[in-house]
Formats: structure tokens, C-alpha cells, sequence
């Protein structure tokens, strides 16, 4: 067997594989932060190096960021946006059209779309239906949306779910289903790039999405 004498420092070959060479405290918290959404072993890695090697106070204060953000928001009972209150502010809004429901995936999309000046309400699936990732019609607030959708007084519901595949599938089989139920049916218009999520466009296109948007009946 060959051995590499500059190689030695290492140690390949003398400890078992999968024994973590870092104090335990600092894999449990690259193993956290890998969890977050887009985050690699490697960015979560630099990630974790990162805060240990800055300030007690920046470590401490992110902490208690994530801490307050979680203590102090909540999911709207009715919409399922995140807020501070429940009902939200936007359904709590007597100045807003109480007919009119954008749907979308996200509390992120509710953000994009309050800098486009729409001034209806809001109906967050919290996410979208996806075979890969085997999210299913029980996994969305979607029975919520359809008794929403029932109510008196309600005019339009308009799918703005994301132009990609995903995003696309979820508006035809949630248009199946409210189709029927009275409202007009609307979705977005064309105009958004194909492949794009609503948070990736500018306000001004999601205005004229929302201008353009077209009867799907
Ligand atoms: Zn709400």
C-alpha cells in the first residue's frame, strides 16, 4: 500500500470515516444552517465559520432576530399571510376590496405585489403542488381558499402563482376547482418571463401582470 509522506498531517487512513473532525457544538450548527433553503454543505460550512470568528454581539443579535421574528409573527387564520396580527392587516383593512383574492405561493409574493399597488386581498397556498416533492392538495390551503371562494360577496379570485412549471400546474388544477364556484377566474397575464417567481420581477411588471390579467374559464 502506498503511503504519501506529505500526505501524513492529514491523517487519512487513521481515523474512521464519518468521525467529525470539528468540536461537535460547530457541526450541529453547520448541520442547522445546511437546512435552510439554497444553503450547501460548503456555504453552510463558511456560513458557521463566519459567525464564530466575528463578535459575540453579531452572533447574539442574529439570535435574537430570529428569536423575535418568530415570537412575535403569526399566520392569519384567514389568508395565511404572516403578521403580526391575526386577522392580518390586510384582511383587518376596511379600505381594501374584500371581493377581490390574489392567490399566491408565498407571504413573500403578498410583499412583491403590496410594492405593485394592488389593493385587494390575499389567499397564501404556502407553497405549491410539486409530484417531486410530493406536495399534495392536503399539504396547501386549499380547501380554505374554495370556502373562501363560496362566500357571499367574493367577485374575483386571480391565481398568481409563479410562471414556472410548478406555479403553472397549481393554477389549472385550482381553476378546476373554482370554477364552478362563481367567482370570475383570473390569472396573471403572459407577460412574466416563463420560468420566473413572482419575487424575481419588478413591482411595475407585476402592475401590468396583474392589468393584463385574463379569464380562465
Ligand atoms: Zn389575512
Amino acid at each position: 500500500m502506498a503511503t504519501r509522506a506529505e500526505g501524513g498531517a492529514r491523517g487519512e487512513g487513521q481515523r474512521s470515516e464519518g468521525v467529525p473532525s470539528r468540536p461537535r457544538p460547530v457541526e450541529r450548527l453547520i448541520r442547522a444552517l445546511a437546512r435552510l433553503p439554497g444553503i450547501g454543505p460548503k456555504t453552510s460550512e463558511r456560513l458557521a465559520y463566519h459567525l464564530l470568528r466575528g463578535t459575540e454581539e453579531d452572533a447574539e443579535e442574529l439570535a435574537e432576530a430570529i428569536r423575535r421574528a418568530r415570537a412575535s409573527t403569526r399566520v392569519c387564520s384567514t389568508c395565511f399571510n404572516l403578521d403580526e396580527d391575526d386577522p392580518c392587516r390586510i384582511c383587518a383593512d376596511p379600505e381594501r376590496d374584500p371581493g377581490r383574492i390574489l392567490v399566491v405561493e408565498d407571504p413573500r409574493d403578498v410583499v412583491a405585489f403590496e410594492s405593485s399597488g394592488y389593493r385587494g386581498r390575499y389567499h397564501v397556498l404556502q407553497g405549491r403542488l410539486s409530484a417531486l416533492e410530493g406536495i399534495r392538495p392536503e399539504d396547501l390551503t386549499i380547501v380554505q381558499l374554495l370556502t373562501r371562494a363560496r362566500a357571499d360577496g367574493i367577485t374575483e379570485i386571480c391565481l398568481a402563482t409563479n410562471a414556472d412549471l410548478e406555479g403553472e400546474g397549481t393554477a389549472e388544477i385550482l381553476a378546476d376547482k373554482l370554477r364552478a364556484l362563481g367567482p370570475r377566474v383570473t390569472r396573471l397575464a403572459r407577460g412574466l418571463p416563463a420560468g420566473s417567481t413572482i419575487t424575481q420581477v419588478s413591482s411595475a411588471i407585476l402592475a401590468d401582470a396583474l392589468d393584463g390579467r385574463r379569464d380562465l374559464g
